[in-house]
C-alpha cells in the first residue's frame, strides 16, 4: 500500500532547525521498548504496512525544483532544508533487504543531491549498493544507541543489531568517507558512566559527532512498553516519580536540572575525545554551537539551509547579548504558505491563531509571540536551561529575558568546535 504521509513537516517546527521528516515505511521490525513511534501509532504492523513510492518523490522534487510549489512542505524542499530520513520508523528494518524502498529513495535523493540525515539501527547501510549510493549523495548517517549498562541495553533493544555490530557499522561507513554520528538515545538515568565505554569505541571507529537525550517514560503505566522498560530497569517508574519527572504530552520527562549534570558530563568527555557533541534535549538546544540543532548537520551536509524563524532561532541569535528580546527580522526566511495544518494542538498553543490574520507570516509570528510571552513558560524562552526572566517588557509589550549566571559561565567556558 502506498504511504500517503511519507513526507511531512513535524510539530517541532517552533524549535527545530530541521523539521522535515521522510519515511520509507510506515512500520518498523525492531522492538525497542522505549519506541514512541509505536506508542503514538506512528508505526504499524506489517499487515497494514505502507511504503513510499520513490517515483512519486522523484516527480515531486522535479516539480519543486522547477518552481511549481503546492504547499509549505514544498517551500521547505525548495529551500533545501535537510530531510530526516527515518523520523518515525527505521528505514533499514530487515524487510528493506527485499523491498528496497529505502534504496530507491536514496537514489532519488542522490539524483537531486538533496541534503539528508539518516537515522537507523539497521546495518544494511554498510552493504552494497547502499554504500555506493550514500557516498555519491548528500547524506549523513546517525546511528542510534541506547546508553546504559550492557545488560539493560540488551533488554530494551530487542531484535536490534548489537552494540558492537552498530559500532562496526559506524566504522565501516566512516572508512568510506560517509559522515557518521552516534545518537545516544535514550540515555538511562544513573547509568551515564557507561557512555564512556561507547564514547571510546566511537572515537576509534571514526565517528565525528555524538548527541544525547534521556529516556522518556510513557504516561500509560500499564502500557506494554512501560512494563518492558520496568522489567529491564528496576524501579524506573519510582525513580521518575521521585525525581519529579514532568508530563509533556504523553510522556514523563526528567526535569531540566536533573538532566543537566549527566549531559554536561557526556559533553565534556565527548569533546575531550575530539568528538563534536550535540545536546538533543529540547531545553538544551540553544547550547549547540551549530546552525543545525543537536545534529550539527551544517558541518556534514552540503548546499543546505536550516530553519531559524522560530523560538530557538531567535534565542540563538542573542546568546551573547545581555538582554534577549523577541525579534523576527523581516528578512528571516519563512514559508509563504501556511504551516498550521502540520502542527498538533500542543505546538499551536492554547489560543488558536486567528485564520483572519492577513498572511501566514503574521500568523506564524503571532504563534511565536504567544509562546514567547506564555505564563507557563512552555515552548517559550523559559523552557530553555539557564534563560531567566528580566522582569521587563519591550516597547511592544513582549517579555525580555536574560541569561542566568550559570548559563553565561557555561557559554564562556565553551571552546567553539573547529569546523569540519
Ligand atoms: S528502531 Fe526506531 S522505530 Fe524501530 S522500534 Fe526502535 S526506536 Fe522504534
Amino acid at each position: 500500500m502506498s504511504y500517503k504521509y511519507y513526507l511531512a513537516l513535524t510539530s517541532q517546527l517552533p524549535f527545530c532547525s530541521v523539521p522535515l521528516r521522510i519515511d520509507t515505511y510506515s512500520g518498523c521490525q525492531f522492538s525497542c521498548s522505549y519506541c514512541f513511534s509505536k506508542a503514538r501509532g506512528g508505526a504499524v504492523s506489517s499487515n497494514t504496512l505502507q511504503e513510499i513510492e520513490p517515483e512519486q518523490l522523484r516527480k515531486r522534487l522535479a516539480r519543486v525544483f522547477n518552481g511549481k510549489l503546492s504547499g509549505a512542505v514544498d517551500e521547505f524542499l525548495l529551500r533545501r532544508v535537510p530531510l530526516q530520513l527515518g523520523g518515525m520508523n527505521d528505514p533499514f528494518s530487515p524487510w528493506e533487504a527485499h523491498r528496497k524502498r529505502t534504496l530507491d529513495t536514496l537514489k532519488v535523493l542522490r539524483e537531486f543531491q538533496y541534503p539528508t540525515l539518516i537515522s537507523t539501527k539497521g546495518n544494511l547501510a554498510t552493504k552494497q549498493p547502499y554504500v555506493e549510493v550514500l557516498q555519491s549523495g548528500n547524506f549523513y548517517v546517525r546511528i542510534s544507541i541506547s546508553v546504559g549498562a550492557l545488560d539493560t541495553v540488551r533488554k530494551i533493544e530487542k531484535g536490534v543489531p548489537s552494540l558492537s555490530a552498530r559500532i562496526d557499522m559506524a566504522e565501516a561507513l566512516s572508512a568510506t568517507g560517509i559522515p557518521v554520528s552516534l545518537r545516544f538515545q535514550p540515555v538511562i538515568f544513573g547509568q551515564e558512566e557507561d557512555a564512556l565505554r561507547v564514547l571510546k569505541l566511537a572515537g576509534s571507529a571514526g565517528v565525528r559527532h555524538v548527541s544525547a537525550e534521556y529516556l522518556k517514560l510513557p504516561i500509560e503505566s500499564r502500557s506494554r512498553q512501560t512494563s518492558y522498560l520496568s522489567a529491564a530497569i528496576p524501579d524506573l517508574v519510582n525513580t521518575y516519580h521521585s525525581l519529579d519527572a514532568k508530563r509533556v504530552g504523553r510522556e514523563f520527562v526528567l526535569p531540566t536540572e536533573v538532566k543537566a549534570p549527566g549531559l554536561f558530563f557526556l559533553r565534556d568527555n565527548a569533546v575531550a575525545m575530539g568528538l563534536k557533541f550535540g545536546f538533543a534535549e529540547n531545553e538544551f538546544l540553544h547550547l549547540n554551537q551549530f546552525s543545525s540543532c543537536c545534529n550539527a548537520a551544517d558541518l556534514f551536509l552540503n548546499n543546505c539551509n536550516f530553519f531559524s524563524g522560530n523560538i530557538l532561532g531567535i534565542l540563538k541569535r542573542q546568546m551573547t547579548n545581555e538582554k534577549i528580546e523577541f525579534c523576527l527580522p523581516q528578512d528571516e526566511w519563512l514559508p509563504k504558505m501556511s504551516v498550521f495544518s502540520h502542527l498538533n494542538s500542543r505546538s499551536r498553543g492554547k489560543r488558536l491563531v486567528s485564520t483572519k490574520e492577513p498572511t501566514p507570516r503574521t500568523r506564524w509570528k503571532n504563534l511565536l509571540i504567544d509562546k514567547w510571552n506564555s505564563t507557563s513558560g512552555r515552548g517559550g524562552p523559559l523552557s530553555f536551561w539557564g534563560v531567566v526572566s528580566d522582569g521587563r517588557v519591550d516597547s511592544h509589550g513582549n517579555k525580555i529575558y536574560a541569561q542566568s549566571r550559570l548559563l553565561r559561565d557555561t557559554l564562556s567556558s565553551y571552546v567553539v568546535p573547529a569546523e569540519g
